[in-house]
């Protein structure tokens, strides 16, 4: 149903990222497209709070694909949109974190491309960034790391993923603090090739559910993570941050001691 009162575009799509989790992460123009919205395609990573920002007459649809879970198909969800936007409704997909940060809105833009529809994208705050800011911790820092590099942990099914031991060597050698996305049940055999080119009691930390009231942490040492992981049941959703920035970190956040 096309909204009463507000002028809408023929064939519009909005990209927008729904931040890591805490609804006060949203950014305003994110606000303001869901708000203008007649139909939302959303990620299941995306807190339901931030739909409170829907009008009543938009329409929501839930595409989410957690790894191993029952999923919506991707060409589903874009032939999706393209239809609805076809039919003049403003279309907003909210992603979680920014858009572009793994997620395959790559993908998504260039389907909308080709099938003429136009199209914008709303960034968001990436886990990676808001984990680190909700331990009041930086990425970055004079003499410790000089830069960060965001990777996926989840390769492509028939790739071999990234030379691990390369990227550590990397990260090692030119102090740039790398963050894991899609990592948790590779955990093991990642460390296992950074081990080959990185220090064993290299710092890190598991940052859960990062920005939202069940966030838990552990940091400890790069021989010690897989252990120490599956022994607190640490999980998806979560990145796992490598580097010197993470050594002044507690060992466990308070709520993790008190489980153990
Ligand atoms: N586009 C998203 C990432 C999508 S990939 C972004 O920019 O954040 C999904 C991965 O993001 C998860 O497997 C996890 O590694 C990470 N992630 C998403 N939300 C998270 C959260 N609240 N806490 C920790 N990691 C999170």
């Amino acid at each position: 149903m096309l909204h009463p009162q507000l002028p809408h575009t023929l064939g519009h799509v909005t990209l927008v990222g729904a931040g890591p989790g805490d609804p006060e992460l949203l950014t305003l123009k994110a606000v303001r497209a869901i708000q203008g919205a007649d139909v939302i395609f959303v990620d299941d990573l995306v807190n339901p709070l931030i739909l409170q920002h829907a009008t009543p007459h938009a329409r929501v649809v839930h595409v989410g694909k957690r790894g191993g879970c029952q999923s919506t198909p991707q060409a589903f969800i874009e032939k999706s949109m393209v239809q609805s936007a076809r039919e003049g409704l403003r279309v907003v997909r909210l992603k979680g974190g920014d858009p572009f940060m793994f997620g395959r809105g790559g993908e998504e833009i260039d389907t909308l491309r080709e099938q003429g529809i136009t199209c914008d994208v709303v960034s968001g705050i990436t886990a990676g960034v808001a984990a680190m800011s909700a331990l009041s911790t930086p990425l970055t820092h004079r003499g410790l790391a000089q830069g960060v590099l965001f990777i996926t942990g989840h390769s492509q099914p028939g790739s071999d993923g990234p030379d691990w031991a390369s990227l550590g060597h990397m990260a090692h050698t030119q102090r740039i603090t790398l963050v894991v996305y899609m990592a948790m049940t590779q955990l093991e055999q990642i460390t296992q090739q950074l081990l080959n080119s990185m220090p064993a009691d290299t710092a890190v930390a598991i940052v859960q559910h990062a920005t939202l009231p069940e966030q838990r942490h552990a940091a400890c040492s790069l021989s010690q993570v897989a252990h120490l992981a599956a022994a607190e049941g640490l999980g998806s959703p979560a990145v796992w941050v490598i580097g010197d920035v993470t050594r002044g970190l507690q060992a466990l956040n308070p709520a993790l001691a008190q489980a153990a």
